[in-house]
C-alpha cells in the first residue's frame, strides 16, 4: 500500500511525499496553497508563526498511519494538530507538515452501563459533552476552549480546567487510547477496563506528552452522573489566606459535592468590569480576592443552595469571608463564571501581559500568591497582578499586566525576569511552572532548568526508544534547539 520511495533532487522527497498523499487522501485534502493553510498557520497568542509544508488531513485511522509512513521514509517531521487552540506554540511547524486530525471526528460508542464513550481524536470537546448529555452522563472536562479544541489536544496536553477538583484532569479520564506510532504501527490500546494489571499503564505516556511519543487518534473516556442539582456563589474575600480558609471549610462541609474553586484577584474582577460588554458588579463592594465556589450533585433533590448559603453565612460570621452572592437562577449562575472566564480577554484588551500557569501544594497557594504578589512588585513597582485560576487545585494563573502608562514592548522586555523570579518562588513551594499549558516551545528552557535531571534523562530515554528519528513534533518539549528533523 506504501508508496515506493525514489531518492531524487533535494527537494524530491517533500515533492514526492505530497504527490504519494494527494494519491491517497485526495488533493483536497493536502493543502499547500496559503491562504487555505492560513488558520493552520496561525497560533493563538500570536507568539509563532507556523511554516508547514502542507497541512494533512487524513480521515481514517490507517490514512493516519499512512501519512506517518510515507514521512518516515523521506525523514520529514510531523506537527500534529487538534484545535489549533494550545498556548504554549506546541502544534507550531517549523518547515515539518501538520497533521491535522479534524476530520477524525466520529463518536464511535457510547456504554452507559460501563460509563464509557469511544471517540476519535478530532471529536470537538464540546461535541463529546453534548454526546455524554443527551445519553444523561457527564463528560466533565470543561474548559473555555471547549467550543473549538478537539479531544486529542486535550489528551496531548493533559488539559484540566474548571472541574478538576472533583473528576481529576484529562489523564484521569481515560481508559484506553488508540495511538499511531513513529514507525505507522498502530497501538490498539481502546480499551473500556476499570481494571487491568497486566503491565505497564502505557496510554499514559501519550497523554500529556505532546505529541512527541504518537498520535493519539481515539480514546475511551469515563462517564459520570450528569449534576442534577448546582448551586454557584460568587464571594468576597480579604486575601488569599481567606480564600483557602474558605476552601477548607467547603471542603469539610460539602465533600464530593464542591466540584469547582476558582479565586479572582481583585485587579481580576476590575478589568472584566472595565472591558467586558454587559457584565455586572457581583457585589456591592470591592474586595481583595474573589472565589467561585461551586456544589453540584446528581440527586435533584439534594438541597446544595441551602447547604451553600449556611456555609458561607458561617464564614461570614467568623470573618472568614466578607461578602457573597448565591446564584439564584441558572442565568446567574452562568453570569458568575462568565466573570470568570473573561479574565484573559480582558487582561488582553488591558495591555502587555506576562503569564505564568503554575502549581503548588494546595495548602501553600496563598503563600505563593502572596510572596510572588511581593515580589514582583518590589521588583516592578506599578505592575499589575492578575492572578486567577483553579484555587482548589492549587493551581494559578499568575497573569502581570503592564504598570500603567508603561509602554507594551518594554514591559514585555521584563518577560524571561518575571519567569525566573515566579517560577523561582513556585519550585521553592514544591510547585510546578507548567500546571496546564504544556512545555510546547514556550517552556522548554524553564523544563531543562526545573526538571528533575533523572526525570528529563528517563524522558530522553523514552523519546529515543518510541521516535528514534525525532519525527513527531520535533524541537518541542526536550529539543534545545527546535527545527525540522533530517
Ligand atoms: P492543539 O492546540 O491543536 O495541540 C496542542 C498539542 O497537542 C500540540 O502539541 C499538538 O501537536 C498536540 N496534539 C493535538 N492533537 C493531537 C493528537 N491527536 N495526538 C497527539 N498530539 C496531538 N487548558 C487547561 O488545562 N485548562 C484550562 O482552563 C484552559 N483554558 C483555556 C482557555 C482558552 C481560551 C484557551 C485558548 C486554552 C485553554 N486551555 C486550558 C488550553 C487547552 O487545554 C488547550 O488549548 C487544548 O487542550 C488543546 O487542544 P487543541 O485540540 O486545540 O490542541
Ligand atoms: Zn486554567
Amino acid at each position: 500500500m506504501n508508496a515506493v520511495v525514489t531518492p531524487s533532487s533535494p527537494d524530491g522527497p517533500a515533492t514526492e511525499l505530497l504527490a504519494a498523499l494527494a494519491r491517497r487522501l485526495g488533493a483536497a485534502h493536502v493543502l499547500t496553497d496559503p491562504d487555505a493553510m492560513a488558520g493552520y498557520l496561525a497560533e493563538q497568542r500570536g507568539l509563532y508563526r507556523s511554516r508547514a509544508l502542507a497541512v494533512v488531513r487524513p480521515a481514517t485511522p490507517e490514512e493516519v498511519a499512512f501519512v506517518v509512513t510515507e514521512c518516515r521514509a523521506r525523514r520529514i517531521g510531523i506537527v500534529p494538530q487538534g484545535g489549533n487552540t494550545g498556548l504554549v506554540g506546541g502544534s507550531v511547524a517549523n518547515g515539518e507538515i501538520i497533521l491535522s486530525l479534524g476530520r477524525l471526528n466520529r463518536i464511535r460508542e457510547l456504554d452507559p452501563v460501563n460509563a464509557t464513550i469511544t471517540v476519535e481524536a478530532g471529536c470537538v470537546l464540546k461535541t463529546v459533552q453534548e454526546a455524554a448529555d443527551r445519553a444523561g452522563r457527564l463528560f466533565p472536562l470543561a474548559l473555555a476552549a471547549e467550543g473549538s479544541c478537539q479531544i486529542g489536544g486535550n489528551l496531548a496536553t493533559n488539559a484540566g480546567g474548571t472541574n478538576v477538583l472533583r473528576y481529576g484532569n484529562a489523564r484521569d479520564l481515560v481508559l484506553g487510547l488508540e495511538v499511531v506510532l513513529a514507525d505507522g504501527r498502530i497501538w490498539h490500546g481502546l480499551s473500556g477496563l476499570r481494571k487491568d494489571n497486566t503491565g505497564y499503564d502505557l496510554k499514559q505516556l501519550f497523554l500529556g506528552s505532546e505529541v512527541s511519543l504518537g498520535i493519539i487518534y481515539g480514546a475511551v473516556l469515563k462517564l459520570f452522573r450528569k449534576p442534577r442539582s448546582r448551586a454557584t456563589a460568587f464571594i468576597g474575600c480579604a486575601s488569599p489566606h481567606h480564600a483557602l480558609r474558605l476552601l477548607e471549610r467547603l471542603q469539610a462541609g460539602a465533600g464530593d459535592a464542591l466540584s469547582g474553586f476558582e479565586f479572582m484577584a481583585g485587579f481580576a474582577l476590575d478589568i472584566v468590569l472595565r472591558h467586558m460588554p454587559g457584565v455586572v458588579r457581583p457585589l456591592a463592594a470591592a474586595h481583595g480576592g474573589y472565589v467561585l465556589a461551586e456544589l453540584t450533585s446528581p440527586d435533584p433533590d439534594a438541597d446544595l443552595a441551602g447547604r451553600l448559603e449556611m456555609l458561607l453565612a458561617a464564614a461570614l460570621a467568623e470573618g472568614v469571608i466578607e461578602d457573597a452572592a448565591l446564584g439564584r437562577s441558572e442565568a446567574q449562575n452562568r453570569a458568575f463564571w462568565q466573570l470568570r472566564e473573561s479574565v484573559p480577554e480582558a487582561q488582553k484588551r488591558e495591555g502587555g501581559s506576562i503569564k505564568h500557569d503554575v502549581s503548588v501544594p494546595v495548602s501553600r497557594v496563598a503563600d505563593f500568591i502572596e510572596a510572588a504578589s511581593q515580589a514582583c512588585t518590589e521588583r516592578l513597582p506599578g505592575i499589575r497582578v492578575c492572578a486567577f485560576g483553579h484555587f482548589g487545585d492549587g493551581n494559578i494563573h499568575f497573569n502581570l499586566s503592564q504598570p500603567e502608562g508603561m509602554d507594551k514592548a518594554e514591559f514585555l522586555g521584563f518577560w524571561g525576569e518575571f519567569n525566573r523570579l515566579v517560577h523561582d518562588i513556585v519550585a521553592g513551594m514544591g510547585g510546578s511552572m507548567s500546571a496546564e499549558h504544556g512545555i510546547g516551545l514556550l517552556k522548554r528552557e524553564e523544563l531543562r532548568r526545573y526538571k528533575d535531571p533523572v526525570a528529563l534523562e528517563l524522558m530522553r530515554t523514552l523519546k529515543q526508544a518510541l521516535d528514534p528519528l525525532n519525527l513527531l513534533n520535533p524541537g518541542k518539549v526536550l529539543d534545545p534547539g527546535g527545527g525540522p528533523p533530517g
